[in-house]
């Protein structure tokens, strides 16, 4: 396709599935949607789950996530309304508030607890799982942390808008997370209605989109304009340029990529390593008080 931002021809990034979360609980009984990390898409690599929140009731979220162990990977929150607190064995503690981002990446180990620092009002967010490579899952525990003010907002040509927490847009606003390991990029984008959005992104990754309000036109691999719905996910195929399209109002979507891995993925819970005999040693460190 020809984009009039660069004028030169790129191959395009299509629909490949569209995928419904499903209603799950976790923590001590935190009602949520599980969209990555179901039966339908158990992983998109090197993203091993995506859990979306979204509740005014607060008996759907009051209960929180209480002390709980991670091992292995990177957990990423975002929060679009309401404010969590966390708090962790190693002295770390702050509240995550609307617009902000928390990047923990978990390593060797962690032990914290999420809960809702609110008791009522909405609370609405994400939570993203990206795997870390063999060579630096047993890595220090460490923090990239912002508010949304530290957080750059790119706008661009007919009203589009977007936060960009991780990566560096074409037009080269870059994100304040850093992590060469899986070179995310991770935006939240807004579009006026009818309005056209051209994104570039490395060939290779994978990546997909989130809706969280409005419609979001693109095309599949037969040349067909499909149309997704908030809370659909978009699986994209290969492609150096996406080309999204919002419905009759505004969109606003996450646009998330990543590079893959390409290694065994071993699960227990908390704990993503890359063989069986890795997650029972992370059981035993964590009965032990290793972490
Ligand atoms: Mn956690």
């Amino acid at each position: 396709m020809n984009t009039p931002e660069s004028g030169k021809t790129l191959s395009s990034r299509r629909v490949s599935r569209i995928i419904k979360g499903m209603p799950a609980t976790d923590g001590a009984g935190v009602e949520l949607t599980r969209v990555i990390g179901q039966p339908v898409l158990p992983m998109l690599d090197p993203f091993l789950l995506l859990d979306a929140f979204r509740s005014d009731k607060p008996e759907d979220y009051i209960a929180g996530f209480p002390l709980h162990p991670h091992r292995g990977f990177e957990t990423v929150t975002y929060l679009l309304s309401g404010r969590m607190r966390h708090k962790d064995n190693a002295g770390h503690e702050g509240v995550i508030e609307p617009g902000g981002i928390q990047w923990m990446t978990a390593g060797k180990g962690i032990v914290h607890s999420e809960m809702p620092e609110q008791e009522n009002g909405m609370l609405e967010g994400f939570q993203l799982w990206i795997n870390l490579p063999a060579s630096h899952k047993m890595d220090m525990a460490a923090y990239q942390e912002y508010p949304a003010e530290q957080i750059p907002l790119e706008s661009r040509e007919g009203g589009i808008e977007m936060r960009v927490i991780t990566g560096v847009t074409s037009h080269g606003t870059k994100g304040p997370v850093v992590q060469p390991l899986t070179e995310p990029l991770y935006l939240d984008v807004r579009v006026p209605a009818s309005q056209e959005f051209f994104e570039e992104i490395t060939e290779s990754h994978n990546a997909f989109f989130y809706v969280i309000h409005g419609s979001v036109g693109i095309e599949n691999e037969d040349d067909n304009t499909v149309w997704l719905a908030r809370d659909d996910l978009a699986v994209l195929t290969h492609g150096e340029v996406v080309k999204l399209r919002a419905g009759q109002e505004a969109a606003r979507f996450l646009l998330v990529a990543g590079k893959p891995l390409r290694e065994p993925v071993a699960r227990g819970g908390p704990f993503v390593m890359n063989t069986k005999e890795e997650i029972l040693q992370a059981f035993e460190d964590y009965r032990q008080g290793k972490f």
